[in-house]
């Protein structure tokens, strides 16, 4: 029986599993897919987030892979209204870091393979979880490129569900989150970089709705616009559009390599350790993507609990009379974080919908205003790269 599996090769899953790697345990990581994913959405490194990368040696790749955004700034018709350092003082990683969330993946799997080879077992998609003896059995299916896919099981003492927002697992532990549906969507295509922005964020507050842009590697910039109501079919031609209408920059359609259209759900489970077994990740905890924090939550959450799992494993050697209180306190702090988050994105995507001309302007004399006060500043700053 092994110490732990981990379900769910995404951002959160991999980190947990090289976290634990490196404090000795035995971790297998089951991913129901068998081929690693080229998907990009989230794109957003955040300080505290690579700290935490740094000890599994991560931080370093994924920084040579990336842009370093050191800062924002917000315009509106034409004008700039207000402009932010992302550079906390006495922080070590002075800037938000934009990688595609593929790189993300390749290089944490490229980290557990160092630290654990043959950790992660692609293809295994676990469908049901039995408690065994004080721990778990999971059953699945394992899907092999020669032939049909075969039954599966595996036993391990612990059990961490980070099989994302949609978690199965989370379902089968009998675990209900709250779940709030946004009315707002967003349309979102990666074009190239024809801005005058350089590594900078790009915030355009207009009437008909926001538009966000941020450079990623290889002279590439993202671009999200609100978007109201889904488009039948969104086309890179239909976003380069809307763009031009709200922002005045033109982007080459055929320079298009990713686009997307997507609606916003927040939602948290009412308790993140359940016996033997825990929600890590978007299983835990899902916030909207407008203020790209969902990721990097789930990571500080994996490096708070690490230690206590380990604990969780030796007690059953040798009592351990403070772990309850440590596992409650870690509960406690990680969901009153997420709710955190949650109301922060909230109002990140409040100002980001329409408003009426007269509204809009004088809603950016007071956000110009308050921006040049330094205090606000830099609780702004702290905010936005979650110090
Ligand atoms: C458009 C968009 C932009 C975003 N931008 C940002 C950003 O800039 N910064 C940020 O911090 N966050 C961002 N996010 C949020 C971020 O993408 C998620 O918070 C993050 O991917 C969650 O990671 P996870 O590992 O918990 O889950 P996931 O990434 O969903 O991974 C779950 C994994 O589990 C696997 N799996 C599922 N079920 C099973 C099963 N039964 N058996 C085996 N495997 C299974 C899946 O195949 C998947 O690989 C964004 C989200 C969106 C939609």
């Amino acid at each position: 029986m092994i110490d732990a599996a981990i379900v769910g090769a995404g951002p959160v899953g991999l980190l947990m599993a090289a976290l634990m790697r490196g404090r000795g345990l035995d971790v297998a990581v089951f991913e129901k897919r068998p081929e690693p994913g080229t998907q990009s959405r989230a794109i957003g490194i955040h300080p505290p987030a690579l700290a935490v990368l740094d000890t599994v040696g991560a931080a370093g790749p994924l920084i040579r892979s990336g842009v370093c955004i050191r800062r924002g700034s917000a315009y509106s018709s034409g004008r700039k209204v207000a402009s932010l350092d992302f550079a906390v003082p006495g922080t070590e990683y002075p800037f938000i870091l934009a990688v595609p969330q593929h790189r993300t993946l390749d290089v944490l799997e490229e980290r557990l393979e160092a630290c654990g080879p043959g950790t992660l077992h692609r293809g295994v998609g676990i469908s049901e979880v039995v408690p065994d003896g004080g721990g778990w059995l999971l059953r699945g299916k394992r899907t092999t490129r020669a032939g049909p896919a075969e039954p599966f099981e595996a036993g391990c003492r612990l059990l961490i569900a980070a099989d994302g927002a949609h978690s199965g697992l989370r379902a089968a532990l009998g675990v209900t989150p709250r779940v709030h549906d946004y009315p707002d969507h967003y349309l979102m295509g990666d074009f190239r970089d024809d801005t005058p922005f350089a590594e900078e964020a790009v915030l355009f507050l207009e009437a008909p709705g926001i538009v966000e842009c941020f450079p990623l590697p290889g002279g590439v910039r993202r671009w999200v616009a609100w978007s109201g109501p889904p488009e039948a079919q969104a086309s890179a031609e239909g976003l380069a559009g809307i763009l031009r209408r709200r922002t005045g920059h033109e982007v080459d359609p055929s320079s298009n390599t990713m686009l997307s259209t997507f609606g916003v759900r927040s939602s948290l489970v009412p308790a993140m350790v359940h016996g033997s077994a825990a929600l890590l990740g978007d299983a835990a905890h899902e916030l909207s993507p407008i203020g790209g924090q969902g990721m990097n939550l789930g990571w500080l959450d994996a490096a708070a609990l690490a230690p206590l799992l380990e604990r969780m494993l030796q007690s059953r050697k040798r009592p351990d009379a403070m772990l309850d209180r440590d596992l409650a306190a870690f509960e406690q702090s990680r969901l009153r974080i997420a709710r955190k988050a949650s109301r922060q994105a909230g109002i990140n995507m409040a100002l980001g919908r329409p408003l009426s001309p007269p509204l809009l302007r004088w809603r950016n004399i007071l956000i110009g205003r308050a921006m040049r006060h330094g205090a606000v500043a830099a609780f702004v700053a702290r905010r936005f790269t979650m110090h």
